[in-house]
């Protein structure tokens, strides 16, 4: 005989019903409250925001009368109240601070446990007698964590005993460590607009001009130096493409061709402006250094641009200087020449006499060299007697790479020319471009370690003819850069066994200048460097670049 299955009765089913839509309504509210602390984190990085919406959703879903948020000041050793809901005195306007380790806050940041109570009176734990006033008799206590630490203390409060389910922990459990993600995100928020703002107090406190392009070079950056030197606004900069800024149009040809260079050097170039200032300007790459060297693409660049009329005033007082004492030594030392040469004529064949005399002569051309190379200067600078026709730029560079061959294979050094096969003329003095471009050959000779590899480049671009002298050498310390072309300047660090005046490249500069071109130079520390000549096309054709080894 079967048996008749027990029908449940109506009241029975109704009141099932009704708990099983309570208990739905109460996820779907626990869940919304999730969602709104979620949501809270990830907008806002205003603290006080964060903690108040987490507070307000906590006391939507769990029903107790207040909650709180302290967290901890490990500086101070301390346990900070920084957020309220529902107490009857203000513990945040003059935060409640508990010393770690105390109490009952101090177990659970100890232990990174969760502490429930459902009846608090009178319990000997509690480490803030103030709180015995609230008449508070449940209490939940749940750790925040971010990056694995225990950073805060959430706490949810009642003034009758209560029970916290399972389930209501857990949702504080999430809600906690929400808002400690939250309070990490708005302390390195927080920590990120102290360092940019030290960043802009000392980018606007320097002399110099700053201006920064992010890789594409649109300006991004641009000081109150820059501002004033310049004569225009921030906003009149910040954001355009470095190509339609209302810069000198001097200036941003030359930003711009620097930025266009290969290799990330920092570059160095000079402009003198229409109102007779010069600028020196230094660009350089900027890198991201969490990547390793050998990946590093720039993401942007930084100009920093000095005005150096005072210093430019200042050097041609001592050029002036210089060569009223180099004519006055002429004289002098010819007679000296001439005096040591009768000296050995007349007492050569005594003994020692002549090594004596022949130390002497070559001290005296040792300094008249020296004379020469300072009149030289002079005379460049005059421009008096420039013999100008134009002249074959490959054949220039042949001439000086056959020159200098002997000294390069005397270092086992190689030479590649990546000159192409017909390239334009320039309207200038031959003697003087051979003697400008075989002083750059000579240094990266002179400089660049036995073995290393020295490039001549010669290519045209933009209406300029460019020759390059490349080397794979010591390269040359940032700083020194913008100096390099200075009268007598010498690279302080470097191999001073290497003889040399330092008027080298103010040749080459009076050279350049004087041909209506310019000069410039690229470094690498450790690397190498380029130095460059760039002259004005009129008429020219452009040459077809090919690379050959010599
Ligand atoms: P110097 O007679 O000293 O060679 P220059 O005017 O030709 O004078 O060069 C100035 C300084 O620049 C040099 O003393 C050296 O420190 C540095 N220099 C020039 N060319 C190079 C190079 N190719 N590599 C490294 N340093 C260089």
């Amino acid at each position: 005989m079967s048996e008749t299955p027990e029908v449940p009765d109506v009241d029975s089913l109704l009141q099932r019903n009704q708990q099983l839509s309570q208990e739905i309504r109460r996820r779907v509210d626990q869940l919304s409250a999730l969602n709104t602390v979620a949501a809270a984190v990830s907008q806002s990085l205003d603290l006080q925001v964060t903690l108040q919406t987490a507070l307000r959703a906590i006391l939507k879903v769990i029903p107790v009368d207040s909650a709180g948020i302290s967290l901890v000041d490990e500086a101070a050793g301390e346990l900070v109240l920084r957020a309220q809901h529902g107490w009857r005195h203000d513990f945040v306007t003059q935060p409640m601070r508990i010393p770690l380790g105390k109490g009952m806050s101090g177990y659970v940041v100890a232990n990174d446990e969760v502490l429930v109570t459902g009846d608090l009176s009178g319990d000997p734990r509690l480490a803030v007698p103030e709180f015995a006033d609230e008449g508070v008799q449940a209490m939940a206590l749940v750790p925040m964590h971010a990056r694995g630490r225990v950073v805060g203390i959430l706490s949810v409060m009642n003034h009758q005993p209560y029970q916290f389910s399972d389930d209501e922990i857990s949702v504080l459990r999430v809600i906690a460590d929400q808002v400690g993600v939250a309070l990490d995100n708005a302390r390195l928020y927080e920590s990120i607009k102290e360092q940019s703002s030290r960043l802009e107090a000392i980018l606007n406190s320097t002399g110099d001009a700053i201006i920064a392009t992010d890789n594409h070079g649109r300006i991004n950056l641009v000081n109150a130096t820059a501002e004033h030197l310049f004569g225009l606004r921030r906003a009149e900069l910040v954001g355009l493409p470095l190509r339609q800024a209302p810069l000198h149009p001097k200036l941003r040809a030359g930003l711009r061709r620097a930025m266009s260079e290969e290799g990330g050097a920092n570059t160095v170039f000079e402009v003198t402006l229409d109102d007779g200032r010069f600028l020196s300007a230094i660009v350089s790459p900027v890198y991201s250094y969490q990547e390793p060297e050998s990946d590093r693409q720039a993401e942007g660049w930084v100009m920093v641009v000095q005005d150096v009329t005072h210093l430019r005033q200042a050097e041609q007082t001592r050029v002036n200087f210089i060569r009223d004492a180099a004519h006055d030594l002429r004289n002098p030392l010819g007679v000296t020449m001439n005096a040591l040469t009768m000296l050995k004529e007349e007492f050569g064949q005594q003994e020692g006499c002549a090594e004596i005399v022949d130390i002497g002569l070559q001290g005296v051309r040792r300094m008249q060299a020296l004379i020469d190379s300072l009149l030289n200067l002079e005379h460049i600078e005059s421009g008096v007697g420039l013999q100008c026709k134009p002249v074959d730029a490959r054949d220039l560079i042949e001439r000086c790479v056959a020159d200098i061959r002997p000294a390069i294979q005397q270092r086992k050094q190689t030479l590649v020319c990546e000159v192409p096969e017909s390239l334009p003329s320039i309207q200038g003095d031959m003697n003087w471009l051979y003697r400008a471009l075989t002083n750059l050959l000579s240094n990266a000779n002179k400089y660049t370690q036995e073995g290393g590899v020295i490039t001549v480049r010669a290519y045209v671009r933009d209406d300029d003819l460019f020759i390059e002298v490349g080397d794979n050498g010591p390269g040359i310390p940032a700083e020194d850069l913008p100096r390099l072309f200075e009268r007598f300047y010498r690279v302080p660090d470097l191999d001073h066994e290497i003889r040399g005046s330092g008027l080298g490249l103010a040749i080459v500069k009076s050279v350049v200048e004087q041909h209506g071109g310019r000069v410039f130079v690229q470094s690498r520390l450790g690397q190498g460097s380029v130095f460059g000549m760039a002259f004005p096309l009129s008429n020219a054709q452009q040459g077809q670049p090919s690379a050959q080894t010599v």
